[in-house]
């Protein structure tokens, strides 16, 4: 029976690497937690509309980009981080050390933002089809 299940199935990244970009999306998370309990504390003095605008556009851009952090956490438990959540194929290093929250390769990504915006929820129904 072969394991597929073993981190670098698809990509080439060291065990070192993977250490790496966990680090570095734990540190972006708490960047994300203070962010957002700043905005939280600031909540009760948005008294202008413009101004709640601005702070709900930069929660909602908070707690997407926790998502993504998150789910970037739970490929790695699972030892498909660093591989495409559409495709199946590498993401790459090179985009992973820009973007280390980065669910799909260059080209699906490219596909998406030329049509709507990638949704965190969707990117986890595509991680539970069974690909074949
Ligand atoms: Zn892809």
């Amino acid at each position: 029976m072969r394991n597929q299940s073993a981190a670098g199935v698809v990509t080439d990244l060291t065990q070192a690497e993977l250490l790496t970009f966990e680090a570095a999306l734990h540190e972006q998370r708490s960047f994300r937690l203070e962010q957002l309990a700043e905005l939280a504390d600031g909540a009760g003095a948005r008294s202008a509309p413009l101004g709640s605008e601005v702070a709900g556009a930069l929660e909602q851009a908070a707690r997407h980009a926790l998502a993504e952090i998150d789910l970037a956490l739970d490929r790695l438990r699972d030892g498909r981080y660093g591989q495409c959540v559409d495709c199946g194929g590498a993401v790459g290093r090179d985009r992973l050390e820009v973007l280390p929250a980065a669910a799909r390769c260059m080209p699906c990504q490219h596909r998406i933002s030329s049509g709507r915006p990638p949704a965190a929820d969707t990117a986890q129904r595509r991680i539970l089809r069974p690909v074949r």
